[in-house]
């Protein structure tokens, strides 16, 4: 059984009709492709991307081990939080990992909303606080959790971000996801197919039983879920903290996942 497909991202159907008209204009949503890059790290951000169906992964590079990846980007979120921080170069790539549509903002226009728009700062501020606690949770992750119950998490993570229980990823993108080599990928996908929760057959993957798949997951997927219906429910009544802290504290937490 598939999961609906959202009508909008959930950020930007949240802000009041005129912040929205005065982001977006007449623009209508573009489509991005399987694979395509939308930022590379170190490099100047340009456009700033709300997910409608599609999806989006976070990949830092660890210098001289590859990549892994330590966040995922749907409808639930966006692409482009530096510039929340006054910062317009990414720390990350991005690189679409599901292809579908998404609302694609310029981002001095984003950034002249922020700086004019209280409401704005504080509602995506709100989303920075959540993003920078998954970044932290990844952290903890890779080091303590084992490779099969991180599997199960990101399968999760995965599906609630692609809206289907069916999504295709290939073993070099499970191994990226994980930090593993590709036999760690093997060996954990089979133990996972054995218990019944998942069919995996060349990249395309289902997943047969979502319950059991979030018994065998880490305890990190259900808390990075509370933390974001905690925080995007409720109205904040700070405006967030330094922003110069809160840039250094991201760039840590990526560095020390990649370590
Ligand atoms: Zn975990």
């Amino acid at each position: 059984m598939n999961v609906r497909l959202p009508a909008d991202n959930l950020l930007l159907a949240a802000l009041p009709a005129a912040t929205r008209r005065r982001l977006l204009g007449d623009s209508a949503p573009v489509n991005m492709a399987l694979s395509e890059i939308l930022g590379e790290a170190g490099q100047r951000i340009r456009h700033v991307y709300f997910p409608i169906e599609g999806f989006i992964s976070l990949i830092t590079p660890a210098r001289g081990r590859g990549q892994l990846e330590i966040g995922l980007v749907g409808s639930e979120g966006m692409l482009g939080v530096p510039l929340m921080l006054g910062v317009n170069v990414s720390p990350l790539r991005a690189m679409v990992q599901g292809a579908g549509r998404a609302w694609r903002v310029d981002a001095a226009t984003l950034q002249q909303e922020l700086a004019a728009n209280a409401g704005l700062r504080a509602s995506l501020n709100r989303y920075l606080y959540v993003f920078l606690a998954q970044l932290m949770q990844a952290a903890t992750c890779t080091r303590f959790h084992l490779i099969e119950a991180r599997l199960a998490r990101w399968l999760l993570m995965t599906r609630d971000r692609a809206h289907s229980n069916q999504f295709h990823l290939t073993h070099e993108f499970l191994a990226l996801m994980l930090g593993v080599r590709r036999v760690g990928v093997t060996s954990a996908a089979s133990a996972l197919q054995r218990r019944q929760l998942i069919r995996y057959r060349r990249g395309d993957i289902s997943l047969l039983d979502v319950r059991g798949l979030e018994r065998a997951a880490c305890a990190c997927y259900a808390i990075d879920n509370q933390i974001y219906a905690r925080i995007m429910n409720r109205k904040s009544r700070q405006q967030g903290s330094s922003a110069s802290v809160a840039t250094l504290l991201a760039a840590q937490i990526v560095n020390s996942i990649a370590c």
